[in-house]
């Protein structure tokens, strides 16, 4: 006689959007093998190194508080001046990055299931605090937000999203999810148009299971990928993140028949301290983001600018910075400011950056290592392009410049002048596996691939040329949710002998 059991469900990759999926599967009463390829001291992926930004939909103040209040229990809903930032807000806005191209109902989802995730994530014990960073102003007592980037998770510095994942994989520990560390997904096996199970390993080993979540993220420490994708100049790029996202998990799902989608060629990246290298393990930290850009001007070595510093605000922009140096003589840029901005970039923007400082722009240009005459040449170019008046205005832009400065358009003119040296950091590749809304692979024909479900950094089809802060986390617990949870209501019990 044969008895029925819980589906098994094998989830590769213990990031944020492993660790979701793996938490729903298990939730809907499968049994969950979470396989990952690093070792616990490498948990977290991605996440461990994010700033724990979450970017979601809310109605007012006492949506954001219901997240909060256990952890700022001060901070009251009529202390707090937030105006919604709705579904249309935060689909038009993704739509807008993309150029058009997003898959609408990827973005529709994300938009729709946002702030229920963000409360469930609170549930299982992932802490949430305001941030009081980007934009935030206090007026009479009250903490006023733009609409948009307000809550990010409790922690230290720029790593604090390893308080993400901290709760989680306890969380997943004690109800019952399966890690095997250093396990990594070798392939997906199938068998007469079903899928049985996975290789991992050397692929001399096999996990049964009924179906298989592909959280392994994205492509961009693969060197031979980010070379045949991204370009040349790509292949000795500094990481930002995990070193362990080389793409085998994508490679594995496109070879059990799932269809590529989203940009193969485009990616993540913003400018960053060149003298910290790759993070190792998840403790490690990152190289430090130079986000201060938009308050200067970007030079190239050749002491020309070469893109809009502050087409809007920095958190909407910052991930094309990479990018604009990659392009650049010698992939490397300078960020120059003056004395009305130099104090506010180190106490935010430069970590432990040592900046070049000098009296005077030949003096600045020497010591840098760019012609003295050009960069003369492009500062006074900017400045007399520059409004004039002394105040900081978002406002400002410079006219009749190339290519302009659109806000915070400042002269550059009180010494000493300060350099900070950037390179690009690349955070993830935006090419992936293309996925319905509920987290099911679908193959070139449109069709679900039977067994096979994909989301977070492994996905494609959401992100193209540029990125809002915060909705790759809010991607990967949305989508890796619902691919776990999709997959143990589809897949059937397995059965075994008596
Ligand atoms: C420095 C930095 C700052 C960031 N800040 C923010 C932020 O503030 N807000 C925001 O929204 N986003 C941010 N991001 C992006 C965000 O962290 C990621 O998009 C998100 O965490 C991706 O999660 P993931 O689980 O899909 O992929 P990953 O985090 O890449 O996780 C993939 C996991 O799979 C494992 N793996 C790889 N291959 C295999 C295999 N073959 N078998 C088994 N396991 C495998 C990896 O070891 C890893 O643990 C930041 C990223 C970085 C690097």
């Amino acid at each position: 006689m044969r008895k029925t059991s819980a589906p098994t469900i094998v989830v590769a990759g213990a990031g944020l959007t492993g660790l979701s999926a793996a938490i729903a599967a298990r939730e809907a009463g499968a049994r969950v093998v979470l396989l990952e390829k690093g070792s616990r001291g490498d948990v977290g992926g991605n996440a461990a190194f994010s700033g724990g930004l979450f970017l979601f939909c809310y109605d007012g103040p006492d949506d954001l508080t219901s997240i909060t209040e256990d952890f700022e229990p001060g901070m009251k809903a009529d202390r707090i001046e937030a105006p919604p930032y709705t579904r249309e807000a935060y689909a038009a806005e993704l739509l807008a990055m993309s150029g058009g191209q997003a898959d609408s109902h990827l973005v529709n989802a994300l938009a729709e299931r946002s702030l229920d995730t963000v409360r469930w994530l609170a549930a299982k014990g992932v802490r949430f605090t305001f941030n009081r960073t980007l934009g935030a102003e206090v007026c009479d007592g009250v903490l006023r937000f733009p609409p948009g980037q307000v809550l990010t998770c409790t922690g230290e510095g720029m790593s604090r999203g390893f308080e993400v994942i901290r709760p989680l994989l306890a969380h997943a520990e004690r109800i019952g999810v399966e890690i095997r560390w250093s396990t990594p997904l070798a392939d997906v096996l199938r068998s007469e148009g079903q899928l049985t199970g996975v290789a991992v390993g050397d692929g001399s080993e096999t996990v049964p299971a009924g179906a298989v979540v592909i959280a392994t993220g994205g492509f961009q420490g693969n060197r031979e990928l980010r070379r045949e994708h991204l370009g040349p100049q790509w292949e000795t790029v500094r990481l930002r993140g995990t070193r362990l996202a080389t793409g085998e998990g994508i490679q594995a799902a496109l070879r059990a028949g799932a269809d590529k989608a989203g940009t193969w060629s485009s990616c993540h990246s913003a400018a960053v301290d060149p003298t910290m290298p790759s993070p190792g393990s998840s403790e490690a930290s990152p190289p430090f983001p130079l986000h201060g850009f938009w308050l200067g001007v970007l030079i190239n070595r050749d002491g020309e600018r070469f893109v809009d510093e502050s087409p809007g605000p920095w958190v909407k922009n910052y991930s094309k910075m990479g990018k604009a140096i990659m392009r650049q003589p010698g992939c490397e840029a300078f960020e120059i400011f003056d004395q009305r901005t130099a104090a506010q970039v180190a106490d935010e923007f430069a970590g432990a950056a040592v900046p070049t400082i000098a009296h005077t722009i030949p003096e600045l240009a020497k010591r840098i290592g760019v012609p003295a005459d050009r960069l003369a040449h492009t500062l006074e170019t900017y400045n007399s392009a520059c409004p004039s008046g002394n105040g900081i205005a978002d406002d400002h832009g410079t006219t009749g410049m190339t290519p302009p400065k659109s806000r915070w358009a400042l002269p550059l003119d009180r010494p000493p002048f300060v350099a900070y040296h950037a390179i690009a950091g690349l955070t993830f590749s935006f090419g992936g596996i293309r996925i319905d809304p509920n987290g099911r692979a679908l193959g070139v024909d449109g069709a679900p691939v039977t067994g096979l479900y994909a989301a977070g950094e492994a996905i494609g089809g959401l992100f193209y040329g540029d990125y809002p802060g915060g909705a790759a986390l809010m991607r990967a617990a949305v989508f890796g949710r619902a691919a776990g949870h999709t997959a143990a209501t589809e897949t059937k019990p397995t059965p075994h002998a008596a």
